[in-house]
């Protein structure tokens, strides 16, 4: 079997991949929702896998694996990996997790990172807010019992509180990121208040993680992390570096990771194994979030969460843009990891008309936080042409073709 073409469309803001094969196989996968400016970067790909044998994964991929880097731009490289996978599977008449190892569980767990804008008028960054963001979050489709909010450094709370820290606050800068600096005890208090009330609220069957930088001072971090001990948070996210920081700093996790209970979690924006080797190998941090759609693909993700096992860290992969196609890889490499998985980040933020463009979900599949893994060959989700057909741009007109 030999690769013939790949194609990528923008479908709202989110580049969709289509790779043929002289076989008649089609292999799908799917970029972060807010990148559609990763297209001409996987369009630049094509002379390094045109001719390939698709089902020799790891071959292609040492072909292509030097053109990433972290996010934004290991997503070309993420997203090619999944197709394979996905063509690989679908030659083979199996699902992908069998071409992993095989499943280790039925079901797989996924936790709903809540976004301030679903709340109508938003979420306020208060402890009242707070409170009612967590209420709403009990009252989701999917019974999730795992959520994540976005707070701090990692939120307009930096913003919305007067002197929450000692730095230019950025009223028209664009996301990602663009504070930090030593907090103020002000804004230390309120975090700590705000984080509380939503914990509280959430009450017993129900667990809680923050993702909240990058943009803190080491010791702020520390001083936070201690502060919620008695939360019994299931993680802190990204207090130091982690989205959009192009590098790791492990040593200045280290300082804060061994001298607190609450658990440190960094590693969305990781490109490749590589470059979780010093985080994993000096026990920088007890959780790392690799996302399957950055860090160089799913058969990546899964060689990263067992090297993390091997030294006692646990992964909660990142997921929340990967759209359905994106849904359907954080499935399948799911099922394959080690005892160490907590549950993967849920793409909540696709919206309802992929279901009608593709084939493989019958809606939201998630109940009482868990999806029953899939046994549909390759990745399980396909694009209908017809169907999608509508929802292409002029300039991605035959991509169908
Ligand atoms: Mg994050």
């Amino acid at each position: 079997m030999k690769i013939t073409d790949i194609k990528c469309a923008v479908i709202a803001s989110s580049p969709v991949i289509r790779i043929t094969t002289d076989e008649d196989i089609t292999g799908w996968s799917q970029i972060e929702t807010p990148k559609p400016y990763m297209q001409p970067i996987v369009l630049q790909l094509k002379s390094w896998i045109v001719g390939q044998d698709p089902r020799d994964v790891e071959r292609v991929m040492r072909r292509i694996r030097v053109r990433g880097g972290f996010k934004p731009f290991g997503a070309a490289v993420s997203a090619i990996e999944h197709a394979l996978w996905d063509i690989a599977g679908k030659a083979a008449g199996v699902p992908v997790y069998r071409l992993l190892g095989g499943k280790v569980r039925d079901q797989v767990r996924t936790y709903r990172t809540l976004y301030q804008g679903e709340l109508p008028g938003g979420a306020e960054h208060t402890p009242e807010g707070y409170r009612r963001w967590a209420e709403y979050g009990k009252s989701l489709k999917g019974e999730f019992t795992l959520f994540k909010l976005p707070t701090s450094f990692h939120s307009s709370m930096v913003r919305d509180f007067p002197n929450y820290f000692y730095g230019e606050v950025q009223t028209d800068a664009p996301y990602p990121y663009p504070h930090k600096g030593l907090m103020t005890k002000e804004g230390f208090d309120h975090l700590v208040a705000c984080v509380t009330a939503a914990r509280e609220t959430l009450g017993a069957g129900y667990n809680t993680a923050v993702d909240a930088g990058p943009g803190f001072m080491p010791i702020d971090a520390l001083r936070f992390a201690k502060a919620v001990e008695g939360l019994h948070l299931m993680w802190v996210e990204d207090m130091i570096t982690g989205d959009y920081s192009p590098y790791v700093n492990p040593d200045v996790y280290r300082e804060v990771t061994r001298s607190t209970t609450t658990p440190i979690h960094t590693g969305e924006q990781i490109y490749l194994r590589q470059n979780y080797k010093a985080l994993i190998e000096s026990h920088a941090v007890n959780v790392i979030g690799p996302d399957p759609c950055d860090v160089g693909g799913i058969a990546e993700l899964k060689w990263i969460a067992e090297h993390a096992d091997l030294h006692g860290i646990a992964v909660a992969p990142h997921g929340t843009a990967n759209g359905i196609i994106g849904l359907a890889a954080l499935i399948q490499m799911s099922a394959t990891l080690p005892d160490n998985f907590i549950a993967f980040e849920y793409p909540a933020r696709f919206e309802p008309f992929w279901y009608d463009i593709t084939e493989g979900f019958e809606g939201m599949p998630v109940k009482g936080g868990l999806i029953d893994v899939p046994d549909r060959p390759g990745m399980g989700v396909n694009l209908l042409p017809k169907e999608a057909k509508k929802y292409l741009s002029e300039g991605d007109a035959d991509f169908f073709d």
